[in-house]
């Protein structure tokens, strides 16, 4: 398991929704003594992707990115899969695609 945020609970139960909501496989846990309340992610094959959305989350940023459909590379035309964040043939990010 990877901690992937950690702030006040109410923050931490909707992220951790979000994430779940997102194919995510992600649990939370409370605030201790020693630790404010966190939400973790258990399969590290989606960490990557978890990262991205908190990221993105603490930004405000719209999240319409995560939607997991293939997309194009504008940069060169390479037909990508939708897990992939960047081109894997020229390193264009998929943020340029939208
Ligand atoms: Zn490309």
């Amino acid at each position: 398991m990877q901690r992937v945020f950690e702030g006040d609970v109410a923050t931490v139960e909707m992220l951790k929704d979000l994430l779940v909501g997102e194919g995510i496989d992600a649990g939370s846990s409370p605030a201790s003594r020693f630790s404010e309340a966190a939400v973790w992610v258990n399969d590290e094959s989606q960490l990557d992707r978890a990262v991205l959305f908190v990221t993105r989350f603490k930004r405000g940023e719209p999240l319409k990115h995560l939607e997991r459909t293939p997309w194009k590379c504008p940069q060169c035309g390479e037909a990508l899969e939708a897990q992939f964040e960047a081109c894997w043939n020229c390193g264009t990010p998929r943020e340029a695609a939208v």
